[in-house]
Order: C-alpha cells, then structure tokens, then sequence
C-alpha cells in the first residue's frame, strides 16, 4: 500500500523560527510517520528576491536542515530536497507559465503584500511575480495530496490546484490535485506587532537564538502601547505577547487568568514576558540542544540532504516523463509521426 504524499518547504532565506514551528513544523513532524513526506528547501524561490546575495541563499541551505533535524523531522522518514538540484521543476515551470494570466498573478493577496513589503512597485523581478507558478511546480513535481503550511500560503496552494485542472482538462489527467493544510497556528505575528514574522522582516525569534538572545528579544516585544502603568487595563487583541502565549503555552486555563488580569489592569508587561520566556524556553530548549548535537556531524546533516535530494529528483523525472507524454513532448520514446514508412534517423 503507498502512503499518500506531502510536500512542503521553507526559502533557506535565513534560519527557520518560531512561527514555522506552530505553522508548519509541529505538523510536519506529527504526519511524517502516516505520509511519504518531502521537504524542499526552496532555494530557487528564495533566490527571486535575494539573487543580489546567493551566498546568502547558499548558507542558509544547511541551517534550515539543521532546524529541520533539530525539530524531530527524521530523515528515515522524511526526504529532504535542494530545489535547484532539481532541474525538473524548473521545466514544469516554464510549461505552467502558458496556464495562468498576469492579470491573475496580480490579484494574489500574498503576492501583493510581499511586493508593497519590498517597495518593488511596478518594478517586481519578473521571477518573483511568478513565484506562485514555481511553487505550483515543486507541489506536482512530487504529486503532493497534501502541503502544511502557514496561512500566508492559502493562495498559492489554490493557484496549484487551478493549474493542475487546467493542464489535465487541456492535456491528460497525471496531475494530482492537493489539499491545503493549515497549522494550529495559521499566521505568528512579529515582535514588533506586524501580522506575521517573518524570517526576512527583522522581527523573528529563530529556533537557533540562545536563551539570552530570546530573553532579549522577548523584552524588546511590542505590547499594548496605551499600557502605560501596571495598574492600566491593558488590550490583550493584537498583543503578540498574548498570541505568543496562546501559541505555547499548553495550560489554556492559567493563559486565560493572564488575559483576564491583563484587561483588568494590575498586570505588568514585565511579568507576563518574564512567564513568556518561560513558556518558549519549555519549547526551545531541546530544540536548541538537538541542534547543537546535529552541529557537531555537519558532514553527515550534507549527506542527508545529499541522498535525499537525489531520491527527490527521482520522483520529480518520473512526474516529468509523464507531463512531457501528455503534451506530446516525448519525442524520442514514442515516434515522431504516425506514418507507416521508417522514420529517417540521420540525415545524410
Ligand atoms: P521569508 O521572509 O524569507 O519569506 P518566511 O518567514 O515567510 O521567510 P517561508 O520560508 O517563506 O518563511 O515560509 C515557510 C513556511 O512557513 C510556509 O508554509 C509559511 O506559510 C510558514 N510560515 C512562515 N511564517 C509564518 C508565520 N509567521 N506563522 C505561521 N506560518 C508561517
Ligand atoms: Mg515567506
């Protein structure tokens, strides 16, 4: 019996924090026992918006293994994949590309903000824009049924399944159509209150900060600006402070005590942080000491992510054997024409 298949994966734009864990991370680790489960690390993506910096793009390929291992993904299960080892997917891309409007791709809601993010205006890199269709490619490349991930990603796993049945309506039917999986989490906010950290944002505690590194930035966090004095009532909406806690703090009664303190007023910022580090610490410290230990075998995190990207690539060609028999691209394996006579094969 084959296990249904995930696909999923992270831009090696930096280390991976503490919203992948409760977007993304945390379901992956859950499923990678019941699902043939592949991870990219998206490095071509990553590339549309920082191909100024591929050393940056290049360091960070590792990192993101090792958060990857230091989570609990365990590469017996779960497949590790460098996206620009795979040239499959680009191809597939540039086949997609013909599938989709630009009047489309400028209505992605994601997109849109990335781009206002960026200050690109009008002068987005043409691959950024398509960024959607790529992403279309890495999910059917590896025939996916399901993709965790965080909110943010909504429209382009809806993107994905409008290319899939519009190629296997205009084509054949190969490709498979996947669902979306959300995080317990849809979207962390960012220490400094914007709605979502992000690894490129400056406002992310990554998985790999030492304990003094996230008590600093826990201190620094953005709260309820009006909450002058400890004895104001305080607004807990919009509080990263309280959706942090929500996020990690398993006791749901004593989050709701603090919440309701909190409004009251009598409840200062420094005290509910100083219960926060202590509610992410609970979290991040075994995390922080699985990874140093993966650290100390670099050569052996490369191997994984070396054997696992040529597994990764097996399946991507066998997707493109298919794709390529649909749209009649398959020159060489079945005959050119139907004609009865010999087909010439040199020219002389
Ligand atoms: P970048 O700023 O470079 O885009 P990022 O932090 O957005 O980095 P990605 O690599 O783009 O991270 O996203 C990887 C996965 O993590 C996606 O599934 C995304 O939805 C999820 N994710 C990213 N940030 C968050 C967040 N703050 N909350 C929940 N999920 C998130
Ligand atoms: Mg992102």
């Amino acid at each position: 019996m084959t296990k249904p298949r995930i696909l999923t994966g992270d831009r090696p734009t930096g280390p991976l924090h503490i919203g992948h864990y409760v977007g993304s991370l945390r379901n992956r680790v859950a499923l990678q026992y019941d699902y043939d489960t592949y991870i990219l690390i998206a490095d071509v993506q990553a590339l549309t918006d920082n191909f100024e910096n591929p050393r940056k793009v290049r360091d960070n390929v590792l990192e993101v293994a090792l958060d990857y291992l230091a989570v609990g993904l365990d590469p017996a299960e779960t497949t590790f994949v460098i996206q620009s080892q795979v040239p499959e997917i680009a191809e597939l891309t540039v086949f997609y590309l013909n599938l989709v409007t630009v009047s489309h791709l400028r209505q992605n809601p994601t997109v849109k903000t990335e781009i206002a993010q960026k200050g690109y205006g009008e002068a987005v890199p043409a691959g950024f824009f398509v960024y959607p269709v790529s992403q279309a490619a890495d999910i059917t490349a590896f025939g996916a049924n399901l993709v965790p991930v965080g909110e943010d990603q909504l429209p382009m796993i809806e993107q994905t399944r409008e290319i899939v049945r519009r190629f296997n309506h205009l084509y054949a039917p190969v490709l498979v159509e996947p669902q979306a999986l959300v995080g317990e989490v849809a979207r962390l906010p960012g220490l400094d209150g914007q709605a979502k950290m992000g690894k490129s944002l400056g406002n992310a505690i990554f998985l790999s900060d030492s304990e003094g590194e996230v008590a600093r930035k826990v201190r620094g966090m953005y709260t309820d600006p009006n909450h002058l004095r400890v004895e104001d009532p305080g607004q807990v909406e919009g509080n990263p402070v309280f959706a942090y806690l929500d996020a990690f703090d398993p006791d749901k009664a004593r989050v709701q005590a603090l919440k309701d303190h909190y409004r009251r007023g009598g409840l200062g910022d420094v005290k509910v942080k100083r219960h926060l580090l202590e509610v992410l610490e609970a979290t991040l410290a075994p995390i922080r000491a699985r990874r140093a230990e993966f650290a100390r075998d670099m050569a052996g995190v490369e191997a994984v992510v070396r054997e696992g990207t040529e597994r990764g690539r097996e399946v991507a060609a066998g997707t493109m054997r298919a794709v390529r028999a649909a749209m009649h691209l398959d020159y060489f394996s079945t005959p050119l024409s139907p004609s009865p006579h010999p087909r010439r094969t040199h020219v002389s």
